[in-house]
C-alpha cells in the first residue's frame, strides 16, 4: 500500500544526517529538535502552537483532557471513522454520540451532527477522513450556535488547505479549538516510529495541552492537574523536521497517483471514484473507490491472489464493534462498510506499478 523505503531512499542522506545528529547530541527526550520541528510545522499550517506528542490517540486525548469536559458529557463522532477517534471519548467517560456520514465524501453528515445535538453535547471531532477536508463552514457555524468544541482529527489530512466562506484559506486541523494528528508511518508526514502532535489557535488552550502532555505539571515536580506522559522523542522529531520540507512534493505526487486512477475508473459505473469537494483540497491519506453491484471482497481477494494490495477502509461500522455496540442507525456507514476499497497509493508509485494494480482490477470485472 506504500512504499517506505522508497521514500526513505531519496531523502537518505538529509534523514542519515539529521538522525545522527540526534545521536552525536545524546538529547533524546525533549532535545532541541522538538521545538524546531513544532516551530517549523506551525509556520507551514499558519498555526500558533503546535504541541507535538507521542501518537494521534494521545493528541485526541489530550485535546479532550484540556477542554474538561466532565463524565457524561457528550461528543459527537462519524461513524465511520478509525476507532481512535471514538475510542479516547469512551477512556475519558465521556459518551461518544455516533452519526452517519455522507455517502459521497465520506465526511461527517451535517444535518445528522446537528440532530444529535442535546442539552449534554458538549464537543465534535470531525475527521477529514481519506484527506480532504470535512465541511468546516458549517461545523463551526453550529458548534458557535450551540456552543461546542470542534476538535478536528486531522491524522488523515495533514497539509489540505480549505477555503472558508470568507474567502480564507486555511489549514486542516486549525480552524476548531483543537485539531489533532499523527506522524505514525504510512500517514502523510510519517516518522519512524510513534508520533503525534495537538494544533491550536488558542494560547490558553495551548498552555493546558502542553502541561497535561507533561503529567500535568508547569514547573517540575509541581503538579497542577492530572496529566500523562505523551513525547515526541528527539529522533522522530529530527526525521519528521527533514520530511516536512518535502510534505508538499509529496502532497503533489500522492494527487497525480489520484487523478490516474480518476482516469482509469472514469467511465465505469461499477467503480466510483472519489468526490471532490470544492473548497477543500485533497492529500490523499487514501484513494478510495466504492464498487457499485461488483463484490468488493472478491476484488480484493483477486487482487492479492496477483500480488496487487488493496484494503478496506473501514470494515465494520464503529456501532458494531463490540466495544461500542450503540443502537441507532447508520445506513451509509453500513453500505460503505461493504462498497468500500482502498488502493495503493504514496510518493513512490510508479506509472508502471500503478498500471498492474489497474489492470488487474480490470480484468477481473471483464
Ligand atoms: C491514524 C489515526 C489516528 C491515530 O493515530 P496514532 O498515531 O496511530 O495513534 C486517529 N484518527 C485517525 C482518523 C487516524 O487515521
Amino acid at each position: 500500500m506504500v512504499d517506505l523505503k522508497g521514500q526513505y531512499q531519496k531523502i537518505k542522506h538529509e534523514v542519515d544526517d539529521a538522525i545522527q545528529g540526534v545521536i552525536d547530541s545524546t538529547s533524546f527526550i525533549n532535545g532541541p529538535k522538538v521545538q524546531e520541528f513544532a516551530k517549523n510545522l506551525e509556520n507551514y499550517l499558519d498555526v500558533k502552537h503546535v504541541i507535538p506528542c507521542a501518537n494521534g490517540t494521545d493528541a485526541l486525548q489530550v485535546a479532550l483532557m484540556a477542554l474538561g469536559l466532565k463524565p457524561g458529557d457528550e461528543v459527537i463522532v462519524p461513524c465511520f471513522t478509525y476507532v481512535a477517534t471514538a475510542e479516547v471519548i469512551a477512556l475519558l467517560g465521556l459518551t461518544p454520540v455516533l452519526v452517519d456520514v455522507d455517502p459521497d465524501t465520506f465526511q461527517i453528515d451535517i444535518h445528522q451532527f446537528k440532530s444529535a445535538i442535546t442539552a449534554d453535547t458538549k464537543a465534535v471531532v470531525p475527521v477529514h477522513l481519506f484527506g480532504q477536508c470535512s465541511d468546516m463552514d458549517a461545523i463551526m457555524e453550529i458548534a458557535d450556535e450551540q456552543g461546542l468544541f470542534v476538535i478536528e482529527d486531522t491524522a488523515q489530512a495533514i497539509g489540505a488547505k480549505i477555503t472558508m466562506k470568507d474567502g480564507v484559506q486555511r489549514s486542516a486541523g486549525c480552524i476548531g479549538h483543537f485539531g489533532t494528528t499523527s506522524f505514525f508511518p504510512s500517514k502523510n508526514l510519517g516518522c519512524y516510529g510513534d508520533g503525534g502532535a495537538i494544533l491550536t489557535n488558542d494560547s490558553e488552550l495551548a498552555a493546558k495541552a502542553k502541561m497535561i502532555c507533561n503529567h500535568g505539571q508547569k514547573k517540575k515536580y509541581y503538579h497542577s492537574v492530572i496529566g500523562v506522559n505523551s513525547r515526541l522523542d528527539t529522533l522522530q522529531a529530527a526525521i519528521l523536521d527533514v520530511k516536512l520540507k518535502h510534505l508538499d512534493s509529496y502532497s503533489d505526487a500522492r494527487r497525480k497517483v489520484a487523478a490516474r486512477y480518476d482516469e482509469a475508473f472514469k467511465n465505469d459505473p461499477r467503480f466510483i471514484t472519489p468526490k471532490r469537494v470544492e473548497n477543500s483540497t485533497h492529500v490523499f491519506h487514501q484513494y478510495t473507490l466504492k464498487l457499485n453491484g461488483v463484490d468488493r471482497d472478491a476484488v480484493k481477494a483477486y487482487l492479492a491472489e496477483n500480488g496487487v494490495p488493496s484494503m478496506v477502509y473501514y470494515p465494520v461500522p464503529l456501532n458494531e464493534q463490540e466495544a461500542f455496540k450503540t443502537v441507532g442507525n447508520f445506513p451509509v456507514t453500513v453500505d460503505l462498510c461493504k462498497q468500500v476499497l482502498s488502493l495503493p497509493i504514496c510518493t513512490e508509485l510508479s506509472e508502471e506499478n500503478q498500471n498492474t494494480v489497474i489492470q488487474t482490477i480490470l480484468k477481473f470485472i471483464k
